[in-house]
């Protein structure tokens, strides 16, 4: 997943548009069961500066935080970024000094801009802490385990509306 970016400043001014398709099994160390990314960028470039738009599309093995259940969940996200081209180190600066003025920049040195860490950390930024199968998933009961997504338990009706009509009763009776 990478530009060559001799190619872009070829065109200057003008965007050249790349499609992507990975698998992220790679990617990530607990996504052993796969998943896959497209991702979508047009790509311009300056003697300093390049710029990146686009969009990815990924489709990652999630569990449900409500019932426990595997699902595939989608993420997508639109971005824009501007990678500083770095120049031939200048003299006097050290590895620090250059690591402290780049630190809040993306930035590429060489002839090709590599997008994989870039587009591996938007996808983390995008996972939810707490991803639901859907967004009225049912969960499962506290009380049985039962998941309440495929069929009901008696378990509150037990506990809630049953045990306060009874009490009711013995109230009375207790009268
Ligand atoms: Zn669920
Ligand atoms: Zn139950």
């Amino acid at each position: 997943m990478y530009i060559y970016l001799p190619e872009v400043k070829q065109k200057e001014g003008e965007a050249l548009d790349y499609l992507f398709e990975e698998n992220l099994s790679e990617w990530f160390d607990d996504f052993s069961e796969g998943g896959t990314v497209k991702l979508q960028v047009s790509v311009s470039a300056s003697a300093d500066k390049v710029l990146v738009k686009g969009n990815f599309n990924a489709v990652i093995k999630a569990v449900c935080s409500r019932c426990l259940e595997n699902f595939e969940h989608h993420l997508e996200a639109d971005f824009t970024e501007v990678f500083s081209v770095l120049k031939e180190v200048l003299s006097g600066s050290t590895p620090d000094s250059l690591a402290a003025e780049t630190a809040n920049m993306h930035t590429v040195a060489g002839d090709y801009l590599y997008l994989e860490e870039y587009i591996r950390q938007l996808i983390i930024l995008a996972q939810e802490h707490s991803p639901l199968c859907k967004a009225d998933c049912k969960g499962i009961c506290s009380g049985c385990g039962t998941d309440l997504n495929n069929s009901s338990c008696s378990c509150y009706m037990d506990d809630e509306v049953v045990d306060i009509r009874l009490l009711k009763l013995k109230e009375l009776k207790q009268r």
